[in-house]
């Protein structure tokens, strides 16, 4: 089935009765629609002319008027109406690489794509792009990329990356910056690879391409338990981390001088690696890197705290919450805030020790159904168990090992609410104002992107 087949159409939308399911969208305006970057970027303007091919094979064209920049509402047969580009790299800290065996074949999948990172924010390392897809990246104004980093002195990354085109990153941010793309990045901090002189030579780079460069995080590499046969890299220590929080912060002093924005943020995780108090909410400026976990805890906080302000009395229903290491203390402190405030709330929280990749990873995103299962059948969870949604994958009905939402909420003898990684929700969901339960779709899509290369 070509990829460019509409399978739904917004009956909302501008093309509501206009456009069938079923029918190819082939170009808009003339310019012909290769992919779903293509729809989006030709479909902005306020009149367009679509060319559709009919499931009979007829051609016709269709006239709309709609506001600028109005989506036309279209599903097509995938998500980006083309298949993902797989990474060219062999990065000596892939987390994919780290995944034990017998897992669903899309947590394999090594996506490099430029067009998830516009669409979806996942981050993408620049060497697997031609010359042509640079300049559509330019031409098209494809903005903002999110830009896997680690490091900017080119032999550095290219031993890292394992791929000898990972040298040229620069060169091709500079010419985004000169395009007026804006770039968000990341580094994977690996202690004795890419931190010390070469991550104070990386920053000093990231911010030579400031504005264009608005937001650099620093994530300590993930370990989990199988690495077998793969290179070896040390783990954090408390004082590596706290050498690298320190380095980061001192940076973000000089930039905060010179540019009026911190620029580099190191995440929650590495701050609790060096044994360090987070800093307050408002040092995050704007919370642009929430999805590297830069800030996500104290932002978590402040949005309870916010709610709880303004929270009705609880329903007083016993209930349970079960989180990573990494989020438990900060979720027990809100608890016990939310229990200052009303004393009846009967709630209590479970850190989940992550036995599926290894006690060294924390974050409550990679808690697995069987670890759930296994460390809290038999406890007392009250009436319902919440967990964070970042937990499940594929339409939000499975955790990361396949088990079903469903089949965990059986074993436990206890509805799961996976609740937004948001404070208000949270607090909604203590005080038994719950989200629904996820259901699973018959045609969900079965690709999974992993936004963190
Ligand atoms: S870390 Fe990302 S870019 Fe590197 S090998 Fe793994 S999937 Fe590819």
């Amino acid at each position: 089935m070509p990829r460019n087949v509409i399978r739904h159409v917004d009956q909302n939308g501008p093309l509501a009765r206009r456009v069938r399911p079923g029918e190819a969208l082939l170009s808009v305006n003339g310019k012909l629609i290769r992919d779903v970057l293509d729809y989006k970027y030709y479909s902005y303007d306020r009149d367009l002319l679509l060319e559709l091919r009919t499931p009979e094979g007829k051609i016709r064209l269709v006239r709309v008027r709609k506001p600028e920049g109005l989506d036309l509402g279209l599903d097509f047969e995938t998500y980006l109406m083309d298949r993902p580009r797989a990474c060219a790299n062999r990065c000596v800290f892939c987390f994919i690489d780290q995944n034990p065996p017998g897992m669903r074949k899309s947590i394999y999948f090594k996506d490099d794509d430029a067009r998830l990172s516009f669409l979806m924010g996942c981050y993408i390392t620049l060497t697997n792009l031609t010359e042509r897809e640079i300049m559509r990246i330019i031409d098209l104004h494809v903005s903002p990329v999110n830009i896997s980093v680690h490091a900017t002195d080119p032999a550095l990354r290219t031993a890292m990356l394992g791929n000898p085109r990972a040298g040229e990153a620069l060169d091709i941010m500079r010419r985004f910056a000169a395009a007026g793309i804006t770039m968000n990045c990341q580094i994977v901090c690996c202690p004795g690879l890419n931190d010390g002189a070469a991550l104070a030579r990386t920053m000093e780079d990231l911010k030579a391409l400031y504005p264009a460069v608005r937001s650099v995080s620093v994530v300590p590499v993930g370990l989990t338990r199988y690495r077998d046969g793969l290179p070896q890299l040390t783990p954090f220590s408390e004082g590596s981390a706290r050498g690298v929080v320190e380095q980061v912060t001192q940076f973000g002093n000089k930039c905060m001088e010179e540019l009026g924005t911190r620029l580099v943020f190191c995440s929650d995780e590495l701050y609790q690696k060096a044994g360090l108090p987070l800093p307050p909410d408002g040092f995050y400026e704007e919370h642009v890197q929430l999805e590297n976990g830069v800030g996500m805890l104290r932002l978590l906080e402040a949005e309870f705290e916010s709610a709880l302000c303004t929270a009705d009395a609880p329903d007083g229903v016993p209930f349970s919450i079960a989180t990573g290491a990494a989020a438990a203390p900060m979720i027990e402190k809100l608890l016990f805030s939310a229990r200052e405030k009303y004393g009846k709330l009967n709630g209590r929280v479970y850190t989940i020790r992550n036995d599926f990749f290894g006690s060294g990873v924390t974050v409550a995103g990679l808690v697995t159904g069987g670890d759930l299962i296994s460390q809290l059948r038999g406890r007392d969870l009250g009436a319902r168990l919440l967990i964070s949604a970042d937990m499940l994958r594929r339409e939000e009905v499975d955790f990361l090992d396949s088990v079903p939402l469903g089949d965990a909420a059986e074993a436990l003898g206890v509805p799961i609410y996976p609740v937004a990684c948001d404070g208000g929700a949270l607090c909604d969901a203590m005080f038994g104002i719950l989200p629904e339960i996820p259901q699973p779709a018959a045609d969900a899509e079965e690709t999974e992107y992993n936004k963190y290369n």
